[in-house]
């Protein structure tokens, strides 16, 4: 029997240090080139890390998509139109006031350090009265690399990525080309032609996972703050009427996700936003306790009818909806549901780790992922490496469930040691070929979270798995 688990033991900043690690050794995150000494702020995913990304992926598509009939999906791409980021205000407005610590140099989003001061700044504050805000503050600014609180005046940094796609002079400073910023405008500027091309009816909403690029400035806290980094992201057209009604329920369906998802409630919490821009009608975050303290997850907002207008203006096009039955003529209004899938993974890692000491002394450490997630649903092995027979029977095994489930095949080292490696993924079950499998047809299967083991007959593994895995 384990003891309790000490995860809480954990520093918040050995936790950090502690997953960063598991995630490099067991092959869920590296950094990017990291032969060439690392890219800052930009991660891979390892075998590992593939599987559970994909399937955070498949599991918020399957409650956005394929539960909701009247939701439908999308694939747009990362290259737009440049006017799309004029419209949507990101090549004015995407920008973050940077100061610049003048011991260190590290250059800060003053939003963030103003926030770790415990000072609030209005988004919509000007240059100038962010620089008041902070000359105030002076003596409470914290450099987050140095530590000093001597800082330069804020300047305006674009976060939007650059690219000299298509551009065949040069000089692409003249007619810049981004990554997009955020996957929605994707869905904004699609609207007419998902309207025009499927049966949905006001009220529906688009969903699309994908790649959005920013040029972040602070690039810390491992894969929260990616410069590329992927988002799910839902926005559902209503009638103004009927918008707030809607907001309110996709506010507890969204907060709902993450219960069902298996994430603990006690590192959940809502911020809502006191000072929203200008057209937005209310806004909430889904924040999540990770090692660092409660950050934002997933922003669920009411958009109005911005996003449609400022296209419908700058597109010269006409974004409006007719309503088939009372012929009312209207831009529909957003909410908008939009979160990373990095962000969730990390949330993911966050809550499954787990340090358990053992009953021999000795420790292991175990993720306990919710068995939709886990990146490897079962393991097979051999007793013994060099005995022919067990071999044969556990690659049957494996053939057999692979079809299904992700399996993995392991006969290196003593039992023990594969348990343990699988702990550290979270696999649920290893499934152990022994000398009685050869007698009798059973196999041992031992349960990740209890360690408990029983004797399950190999014939009817598939389905056993089956049931195990949804329950
Ligand atoms: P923050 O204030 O933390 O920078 P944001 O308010 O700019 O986040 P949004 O523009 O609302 O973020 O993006 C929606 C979601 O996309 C966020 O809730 C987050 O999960 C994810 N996201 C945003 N920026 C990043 C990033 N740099 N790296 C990873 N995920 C991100």
């Amino acid at each position: 029997m384990s003891q309790k688990q000490d995860k809480n033991n954990l520093r918040d900043k050995d936790l950090m240090e502690e997953i960063a690690a598991l995630c490099k050794r067991r092959g869920f995150v590296f950094s990017s080139s990291e032969i060439y000494g690392g890219f800052s702020a930009v991660y891979d995913y390892g075998p590992y890390g593939a599987e559970l990304a994909n399937n955070i992926k498949s599991a918020w598509w399957k409650a956005m998509v394929q539960e909701n009939e009247n939701i439908v999906g999308l694939d747009s791409s990362i290259f737009m139109h440049p006017k799309v980021w004029e419209a949507s205000g990101h090549i004015s407005g995407f920008s973050d006031p940077l100061a610049e610590c003048k011991k260190c140099h590290t250059r800060v989003r003053v939003d963030h350090l103003l926030e770790e001061a415990g000072v609030f700044a209005d988004e919509k504050m000007s240059e100038e009265e962010i620089n008041k805000l902070l000359k105030e503050n002076r003596e409470k600014l914290k450099c987050p690399k140095c530590g000093d609180s001597d800082f330069s005046e804020a300047k305006e940094f674009n976060l939007l990525v650059q690219s000299n796609l298509g551009n065949f002079t040069g000089d692409w400073s003249k007619n810049p080309v981004y990554l997009r910023g955020e996957t929605c405008q994707g869905i904004y500027v699609n609207f007419k032609n998902v309207l025009d091309s499927t049966r949905v009816k006001v009220p529906f909403g688009i969903a699309q996972i994908g790649k959005a690029f920013r040029n972040e400035i602070t690039a810390r806290q491992f894969i929260f703050r990616k410069r590329e980094f992927e988002q799910m992201e839902m926005q559902f057209f209503v009638h103004s009427d009927e918008a707030m009604k809607s907001y309110e329920e996709w506010r507890e369906r969204r907060w709902q996700f993450y219960i069902d998802l298996g994430i603990k409630k006690e590192n959940l919490r809502w911020h809502k936003h006191e000072n929203l821009v200008f057209y937005a009608k209310a806004a909430w975050d889904i924040e999540y306790k990770f090692p660092f303290g409660f950050k934002e997850l997933e922003g669920v907002h009411y958009r109005a009818d911005y996003d449609l207008k400022q296209h419908s203006k700058f597109s010269d096009k006409d974004l409006s909806y007719r309503d088939p039955q009372t012929n009312e003529k209207y831009i529909p209004h957003i909410v908008e549901t939009s979160v990373g899938v990095d962000r969730t993974f990390l949330a993911v890692i966050t809550d499954a780790i787990t340090k358990e000491k053992l009953e021999d002394g000795s420790e292991r450490t175990v993720m306990k992922f919710p068995k939709n997630l886990a990146p490897i649903k079962a393991a097979i092995f051999p007793l013994l490496k060099n005995k022919p027979e067990l071999v044969k029977k556990a690659r049957e095994i494996y053939e057999n469930l692979k079809s299904q489930y992700m399996c993995e095949f392991d006969d290196n080292g003593n039992i023990g040691k594969r348990y343990r490696r699988q702990d550290e993924i979270g696999t649920p079950y290893c499934i152990t070929v022994d000398f009685e499998t050869l007698k009798d047809g059973t196999v041992t299967v031992r349960d990740r979270d209890t360690m408990k083991q029983e004797r399950v007959k190999a014939e009817g593994l598939k389905t056993w798995l089956s049931e195990k895995l949804n329950s």
